[in-house]
């Protein structure tokens, strides 16, 4: 999975791929993962989806490696969580941003329907230049 998903895109340096408790209970129940709050939109973007396939497999290197070029995140159904980046501090740094999302989405809709960002209001927090230079920022630091 890692080594296809490094041929398919020459821009990724690193790869992290974990089994975090509220981003799989997340992919249990639902089919997707809204854009919540600007940390997310802006560092991690549009986070995709691969539904089930059997660990360590061809099937599943290929499922992956099909989005990474889409996606920096990658919520494996009923498994865990490919994120990708320029380092590894980037790739981790989106690991972390996801499963938070993952456990703010499972709470807030315990409590009710949640209110989620538009796509204009994605597209708009993307565009902001503060947070092109934080991007800016993660990829230059040593991992
Ligand atoms: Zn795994």
């Amino acid at each position: 999975m890692h080594l296809y998903s490094y041929r398919v895109n020459p821009d990724i340096q690193a790869i992290v791929h974990t089994h975090p408790a509220y981003t799989i209970a997340l992919s249990l129940v639902f089919d997707e993962l809204p854009h919540l709050f600007p940390d997310q939109s802006a560092l991690v973007g549009d986070i995709g989806f691969v539904p089930y396939v059997l660990p360590t497999t061809k099937q599943l290197a290929d499922a992956v490696s099909a989005k990474v070029e889409e996606h920096t995140a990658l919520i494996l159904v009923n498994h865990g969580l490919v994120t990708t980046g320029k380092n590894l501090r980037e790739a981790y740094y989106r690991t972390q941003v996801v499963e938070e999302s993952a456990k703010v989405y499972m709470i807030a809709k315990a409590a009710g329907e949640p209110k989620v960002l538009t796509a204009e209001e994605y597209k708009e927090i993307q565009s902001l230049e503060s947070e092109a230079y934080r991007v800016q920022l993660l990829q230059q630091l040593k991992s």
